[in-house]
Formats: C-alpha cells, structure tokens, sequence
C-alpha cells in the first residue's frame, strides 16, 4: 500500500536547477542579496504586484521584521485559528496578543469580534488568509482605518490568489508571505515581506542583516534573516512552473470536490466571491452527528489505509501548550469548534486521480 502524504514539495528537473546554481560556483558569492537573490525579487515584484517586496530566510522573520519595522507597541489583534508562528511573532517581539473568533466559513477574522476588542493600546491588526482564503480586506481596512490602527496580513497561504484581480498581498500596510518546501510556491525556506513601500522595503533591508546600513554604522537591533542564493536559485527555478503546478491543483480539488461534496456530515471549504484561488489546501470539517464519526476517528481511519492527512490548526494557538495557561480559548468559540472538526487533506500538485479516488472512497464509504 503506498503512503500519501498530506504535501510533497515541488521541484524543478535536476538539471533545472543544476543550471541555476552552476554560476554560484564560479562566482563563489553565496548570500547576502546576490545575483540570484536580486533576480527573484524583481520577478515577484512583478508576479505578485509588490513594489516593495523583500525577500527573507523564512516567512515567520519576514513577520517579526515588519513588526519591527513599523516599531509597534501595546497589543495586537489576531486570530487564534493559525499556525503558531503567528502568534510567536507577535510575543517575541514584545506584544500582547489579542484573539479574536472567526468567521465559520472563511476561518478568517470576524471583523466585528476585531472590533469589539479595540481598545486605546491596541496597535495592530494580524489577520491570517486561512487555506488561502482571503480575509474580509474590506471590512478590516475600513476598520483599521478609522482606529488609526497598523494592518499585516500573514498571506502564508495565499501565493498567487487575487482578489477583484488585485495581487491578495496588495491589502494592508504589508503582508507576510513564507516560501516554505510545503507552501505552494517554495524556495525550500524563504519568505517575503510584501508591501507597495519602498521604505517599509528599505527598512527590512537593513533590520534583515542586523540593523546593518554600512560598515560602521549600524541602527538597529536586528536578526539575520537573509535569503541565500541556493534558496533563490530553486525559487527562480519554481517560479517558472507555479502557475502549471496551480493549475494540476485545480485539478485535485475539482476531483475532490466532485466526489465529496455530498457525502454527508463533511462540510468542504466554499469558494469565495471574486477570488482567484491558489488551491493550498483542502480542508473538510467533519460533523460527528451527520458523519457518524468525529474528526478523530476518521483521521485514525485514513491513517490506517495509509494516508496521512493533517489536523491543520489543531490544537489552536490558545491551547498549545506554551499559551494554554496564559490565554483564554473559551472566548473564541468558533475558531476553538473548527479545531476539532478540520482534517487537511493530501493536496500537492502530484497527486494522482487515483489516489484522490481512494482517499474520497474511504471518506465517503464509512
Ligand atoms: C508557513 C506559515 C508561516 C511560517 O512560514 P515559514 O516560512 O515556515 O517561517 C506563518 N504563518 C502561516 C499561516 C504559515 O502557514
């Protein structure tokens, strides 16, 4: 029986690559914002309309650079239906994290628990485009606006999404986007910090390589979160193929879709009005009363036929470990429902029709 797992990176041809990287043996300039590096920002300049995107060593920096960068203070609003990096921004970097419940179907903020929440310390908003499902931009800017409050979107998920045919890291004062192995574009680690500034960009330059501006003047108290050549090199290389590699994910999901969407119990995640998807991830949420079995069960069951499907966010962030005892996850209810009912499913632009066929014929069979 052949294992699938819940993601299978992407690759280019080997000698793709080899090609790519064979002037960094010559040239023996590995990092700090060479040839490769320079050539992979201006081509996502230009694919995802990001005038002041710069890159980074991994998208969880690109967040505490920008937060940095914008030198907040006081507390920040974000949801606790996330990956954990997003929340651990926020703390290490010195801020109380404020969690606001989300909305059930797109699991992205609920504008209207933000706003409840504001109050004279608040200094952000961190809303995550969940499975590469846009927030509410428009609710949450007019928000933010009228509050005088900081926007960054963690857009982990949404590579390449649009929405209205605008880039989907073109809301807010920046957004985050991480080009981790798993994520549907990768650069094997490596992110961005995506704004239309030039000097939100000029910023990150400097705070990425220890506050360094020059050789004797340093500014600020920065990390290292550069991107090498190696990394921009298969970026480069990926790029060249991501929009075939979205299309073949289409193509799983309208198989999934197909086969799943009225077995009953398992609700499937609905598209959304003027968004062009990037089809990340394919998240069911399973109804123990209407399926006749939690969410649990059937993931134990998939794993026992040999596909491993993920609980992806779960446990949410207020119930790790390193935050359950320090926040109150009874406050969002929604997110905390949604955490136990969310299975990902294998989504990876390899994946075989067959394959997609067994996993639905287990879900759907009972
Ligand atoms: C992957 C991910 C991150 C972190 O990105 P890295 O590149 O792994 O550091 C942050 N937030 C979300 C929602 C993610 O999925």
């Amino acid at each position: 029986m052949d294992k699938v797992f819940v993601t299978r990176s992407s690759m280019p041809g080997l000698d793709e690559y080899v090609k790519e990287i064979s002037p960094l043996f010559e040239s023996h300039y590995l990092t700090n914002a060479g040839v490769k590096h320079e050539e992979l920002k201006k081509e996502l300049r230009a694919y995802l309309d990001s005038r002041g995107l710069e890159l980074t060593v991994n998208g969880h920096m690109a967040l505490e650079l920008v937060i940095q960068a914008f030198g907040l203070k006081g507390e920040v609003i974000t949801t606790p239906f996330t990956f954990c990096s997003t929340t651990h921004a926020i703390v290490r970097s010195g801020l109380k994290p404020v969690f606001a419940d989300v909305d059930p179907k797109s699991c992205t903020l609920d504008p209207d628990c933000v706003e409840r929440l504001i109050t004279p310390d608040t200094c952000a908003i961190l809303p995550v485009h969940v499975y590469g499902n846009m927030c509410d931009v428009d609710r949450l800017g007019e928000i933010a606006a009228r509050h005088g409050l900081k926007v960054i979107y963690d857009a982990a998920h949404t590579f390449g999404v649009r929405y209205r045919g605008r880039s989907a890291v073109s809301f807010g004062d920046a957004s985050i986007l991480s080009f981790h192995a798993t994520k549907v574009f990768n650069t094997i680690e490596g992110g961005a910090a995506a704004s239309d500034s030039e000097q939100l960009g000029d910023r990150i330059r400097v705070l990425r390589d220890f506050g360094i501006v020059d050789e004797q003047l340093v500014t600020d108290i920065g990390p290292n979160a550069k991107m090498n050549e190696f990394a921009a090199a298969m970026g480069l290389c990926n790029l060249r193929h991501v929009e075939g590699e979205i299309a073949r994910r289409r193509k799983v999901h309208e198989r999934y879709v197909e086969l799943l969407e009225s077995v009953e119990g398992i609700r499937l995640n609905p598209p959304q009005e003027d968004v062009e998807p990037n089809y990340a991830y394919f998240p069911v949420f399973v109804d123990e009363k209407a399926y006749g079995e939690d969410r649990d069960a059937l993931f134990e069951r998939l794993k026992e036929n040999g596909i491993f499907a993920r609980k992806y966010f779960y446990p949410m962030v207020t119930d790790l470990k390193c935050y359950r005892d320090v926040y109150d996850s009874s406050s969002t209810p929604v997110a905390r429902a949604l955490s136990h009912q969310v299975l990902t499913l294998p989504m990876y632009a390899d994946l075989s029709m067959e394959d997609v066929d067994r996993i639905a014929g287990i879900i759907s069979k009972k």
